[in-house]
């Protein structure tokens, strides 16, 4: 805590697009405080790059994709949400198509990834974004909504319109351990009965009982992990959305049958406030003092070497 990070070596994954169905490498490479998180199209002439920003969003049907002048990347929520559990700040992706790859449909196997990869602490303050004032977004009977409170927390309730998942709900202390363990590890889940239509509007080509849990008219045709997976999973999109905001929240969020188009809305929000000047009136970005000494000889993160 206290200090932004990046991670200490570069590490390669490679795997396919949940909606595409496309195989694509990812490179996640240190970067320098300040610099926050971006992908990088290796595929692209001029290999054009994409922030993950609020102002960035383009898409949230099924998945959160960015998009800046032309230059898309897909289903960016399990990595960034891997990112905000880790607490990493800053980190050049670079991706060799349009779209993340989805592994095994959950945030574990970039966690894996990135631990092996080491985190490494810049010598630069860490700086959050403190709710002081309520935010309430609502549309129909679902809605999401953003409290002040010491710590992350997040309220999350959902129907998910079947016998076996009438409704779920969780409330959770987001710490790096719980999401490691709670969180991270729960994939992504569709139901048959969809298959058809998304398929039709190019969307799950890349879905398969190995990365994510299928539900039948009967219930799951796979092994859940936790028996409110799905309500997990809903947890790990919303702190993935959350993270576009680039710096870490305090407050406590509660979700009802959200997704994300209100995650997304709940961060432009946020975003709005922070950008307008009546900061008194909602949020306030908290920068957490230095609390040691910095080294003369101290050499920045990120500046080329590691
Ligand atoms: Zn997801």
């Amino acid at each position: 805590m206290g200090r932004q990070k990046t991670i200490g070596r570069p590490i390669t994954c490679s795997g396919i697009g949940l909606h595409s169905g496309q195989e694509v490498s990812m490179n996640l490479c240190p970067s320098p405080p300040d610099t926050g998180i971006i992908f990088r199209r290796m595929d692209l002439p001029d290999t054009p790059v994409v922030q993950a920003r609020p102002e960035n969003i383009l898409d949230v049907h099924y998945a959160t994709t960015l998009g800046k002048a032309g230059v898309e990347v897909k289903t960016v929520e399990h990595l960034l949400a891997a990112l905000a559990g880790l607490g990493i700040d800053n980190l050049m992706v670079e991706i060799s198509g349009p779209e993340v790859p989805v592994m095994d449909g959950s945030a574990a196997p970039f966690v894996d990834l990135l631990l092996q990869a080491g985190i490494r602490r810049h010598y630069v303050p860490k700086t959050y974004i403190v709710v002081t004032k309520p935010l309430v977004i609502e549309m129909g009977n679902r809605s999401i909504q953003i409290l002040p409170s010491k710590r992350f927390r997040i309220h999350y309730s959902m129907g998910f319109d079947h016998p076996r998942f009438p409704e779920q709900s969780i409330e959770l202390l987001i710490s790096r351990r719980t999401f490691i363990r709670k969180i991270a590890p729960s994939r992504t889940y569709g139901f048959l009965r969809d298959v058809e239509y998304l398929w039709r509007r190019g969307l799950a080509l890349g879905g398969s009982l190995e990365n994510t849990v299928v539900i039948g008219d009967e219930g799951p045709l796979n092994d859940l992990r936790f028996g409110d997976e799905l309500i997990r999973h809903k947890v790990l999109d919303l702190i993935g959305d959350l993270y576009l905001l680039g710096r870490p929240l305090q407050g406590t969020v509660v979700a009802k049958g959200a997704g994300h188009l209100l995650h997304t809305t709940l961060v432009r929000e946020i975003q709005r406030h922070l950008e307008s000047d009546q900061v008194s009136r909602c949020v306030v970005a908290a920068p957490e003092p230095l609390s040691f000494p910095v080294p003369a000889s101290a050499k920045p993160l990120g500046s080329p070497a590691v």
